[in-house]
């Protein structure tokens, strides 16, 4: 069966790398057209050059999500170029390098920094792109990457936790509103367990930290799968909560 989206557009924030980077590679698979953007300017020129050389059909944008503004002009460029978005991932993020500090050893400009971007930036990206989408009267999807730290708060960065946490309860409110109004446009929310990519090797943490559950090791997923349940979820148009790895599957769905 074809790609639900073929030959629409996708906007995927954190495009450079890990898991951004395989839904781009996924997407551009099936067809899609793509706005790629991301803190990160050279990289996704980059991967855009590598998809368009594949024949598809790609622009970079160099984006903080952040910035409400920034994310305003990431969907005018979508629109200018390609007609508007059907699909939008909401995936940049960051994590501390907390090495399992307390929840009370954070500092403020730490948890501003984890709100700014990874909860205030999928709210951007929502006020932004949904009502376009809305007035667009097309089908649509909306994919928020949040985590298994996002359902459940270990050792792992509390920060990081809390604003993955938002990031599910957003999309369970966004699923709600959007059912309420009879809106053709799906909402899945990816909760990743370990995915091989640079943002845990960035946390600093390694598994003699002690965080059971959150060390590399046979459980820990390639960002191509993730990519690849992304697509599945996509395509059968639901609020999909799922981790992939160190915790107890926690799969949700609603028709
Ligand atoms: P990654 O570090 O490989 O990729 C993140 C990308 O986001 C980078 O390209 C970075 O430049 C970009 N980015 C960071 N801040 C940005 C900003 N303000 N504006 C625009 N782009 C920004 O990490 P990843 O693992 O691919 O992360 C993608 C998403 O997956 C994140 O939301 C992350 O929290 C989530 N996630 C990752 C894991 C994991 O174990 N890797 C697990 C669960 C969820």
């Amino acid at each position: 069966m074809p790609f639900v989206f073929s030959g629409r557009t996708a906007v995927i924030t954190g495009a450079a790398s890990g898991i951004g980077r395989a839904l781009a590679l996924a997407l551009a698979d099936q067809g899609m057209k793509l706005v790629l953007a991301d803190l990160d300017l050279a990289t996704v020129e980059g991967l855009a050059e590598e998809i368009e050389r594949q024949g598809g059909r790609t622009l970079a944008s160099r984006t903080d999500v952040s910035d409400p503004e920034d994310v305003e002009r990431l969907a005018e460029l979508a629109d200018k170029e390609f007609g508007g978005t059907d699909l939008l991932c909401n995936n940049a993020g960051i994590m501390t390098a907390d090495r399992y500090r307390p929840v009370w050893e954070f500092t403020l400009a730490e948890w501003k920094a984890m709100i700014d971007v990874n909860l205030m930036g999928v709210v951007n990206g929502l006020r932004s792109f949904v009502p376009r989408m809305l007035a667009q009267r097309t089908a649509g999807h909306l994919l928020n990457t949040a985590s298994a730290a996002g359902l459940i708060t270990g050792a792992i960065s509390v920060p990081y936790s809390v604003s993955k946490h938002g990031v599910v309860r957003i999309s369970e409110g966004l699923f709600a509103a959007l059912r309420k109004r009879r809106a053709p446009i799906g909402v899945t929310v990816l909760c990743p367990g370990l995915v091989r990519t640079a943002i845990y090797a960035a946390s600093g943490n390694q598994p003699e930290d002690g965080a059971e559950g959150f060390v590399f090791d046979e459980t820990t997923a390639e960002p191509e799968e993730i990519a690849r349940i992304a697509l599945q979820a996509i395509s059968q148009h639901r609020l999909y909560a799922l981790t992939t790895t160190a915790f107890d599957k926690a799969i949700e769905a609603r028709a």
